[in-house]
């Protein structure tokens, strides 16, 4: 049932306030482990760490393995593009990057009702069908943030799609507002291959609160299993999901992930639906520290740091003193959130629509003395 693809988001850094520092040598050991367990498949973006996602699978896959030993799948920025000689442009300089003469899968970035509109103004899946038939992709497909129904006209107005790559996780499955399951059936429903992003929701679904915990092992959680490979096994357990990816940050994290599962029973499958609700009570910021909102943020906030620290709160409203000093570390050598000025930029292109100001202020009067 193996379907695990390498997610290249969140990767080890030098420096963990500087999202470019890729830690090369702890990069490549990854990329080895993940090829040498049977994977092949990877999948970045032209945005992604600020560039240095699709640098770091140039300098650390495709220079160091033969190409047919793996895939690359990347993206293109669908909110930031006017024309096609553009896209070129940033496609070249994509290849260029990632080492490689040609992508497996090639999709346009974040589709949602506003980008879709910019992207027909602009012809963007002309563009990929041109990608394509100059041999520069084998597939191409979209990754996509809204609801089911635009969805459906998307993938009605165009069906030279092959691939659609969604947010799904058994915390999203039923969310009112991800709508996860419905999307999902909506990919079926045309027949195009399933990609799945962030199968263990950024982190958030590899440690529970002891409440949800407890759950899991009523329900059979074996203690050499990890709680993040219950959630691998959900998403891997969708018979028409074709790829899961997921972002592997240690080579014992690699083995535990790409490790063969037998797929979720009814029971086991039930229960973390179950697990879902009790998490969507206790979890106050829905954050996925995708990490999309930071460059444009003109105080240069460490956004997903603070959420994280929110949601600790949340948790346990009493530990304000052990989370102080990491607010304050935090602060050091960025923006504070009490000096966030309410712009909206963040918001606007955070897939979970989180209102990011005023949770600023939340921390800041949580948090800051
Ligand atoms: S609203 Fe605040 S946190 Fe968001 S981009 Fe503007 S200054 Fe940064
Ligand atoms: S606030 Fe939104 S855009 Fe920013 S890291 Fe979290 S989920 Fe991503």
């Amino acid at each position: 049932m193996n379907k695990l693809g390498f997610g290249f988001l969140r990767l080890p850094r030098t420096d963990p306030d500087d999202v470019t520092s890729i830690d090369m040598a702890r990069a490549c050991e990854l990329v080895d482990a993940y090829l040498a367990a049977g994977g092949r498949y990877f999948d970045s973006a032209y945005t992604y760490l600020g560039g240095a996602s699709e640098k770091t699978l140039g300098e650390a896959l495709a220079k160091r393995h033969p190409r047919e030993s793996f895939e690359i799948a990347t993206k293109i920025p669908s909110y930031d593009l006017k024309d096609h000689q553009q896209c070129w442009e940033i496609f070249e300089e994509q290849r260029r990057r990632c080492c490689v003469e040609y992508f497996d899968t090639y999709m346009l970035h974040w589709l949602n009702d506003k980008n879709y509109i910019d992207c027909e103004n602009f012809d963007g899946f002309g563009f990929l069908r041109e990608v394509k038939a100059k041999g520069f992709a084998k597939r191409i497909g979209f990754s996509y943030h809204a609801g089911p129904e635009l969805l459906d006209r998307i993938l009605t107005e165009h069906p030279e799609t092959e691939c659609v790559l969604l947010q799904i996780n058994y915390l999203d499955w039923e969310s009112p507002t991800l709508r996860a399951r419905e999307c999902s059936e909506v990919v079926k429903k045309h027949g195009k291959q399933l990609l799945v992003m962030e199968p263990v929701r950024g982190g958030a679904l590899a440690e529970l609160p002891p409440k949800a915990l407890a759950k899991l092992e009523e329900a059979g959680l074996d203690q050499e299993q990890s709680i993040a490979s219950w959630a691998i096994r959900f998403v891997e357990s969708i018979p028409y999901v074709d790829t899961v990816l997921s972002g592997m940050g240690s080579v014992e994290q690699i083995k535990d992930n790409v490790r063969d599962k037998e797929p979720l029973t009814e029971h086991e499958w039930n229960t973390l639906l179950e697990v879902a609700e009790l998490l969507r009570s206790e979890i106050a910021v829905p954050c996925t520290a995708c990490r999309y909102c930071e460059p444009h943020c003109p105080m240069n906030i460490s956004i997903p740091e603070h959420l994280a620290l929110m949601n600790q709160l949340a948790r346990a409203p009493g530990d304000d003193w052990k989370l102080r000093p990491e607010y304050n570390r935090l602060n050091e050598t960025r923006g504070k959130p009490s000096e966030c000025i309410a712009c909206g930029q963040c918001q606007e292109h955070c897939p979970q629509k989180i209102a990011i100001p005023d949770w600023m202020k939340k921390v800041a009067a949580g948090l800051e003395q």
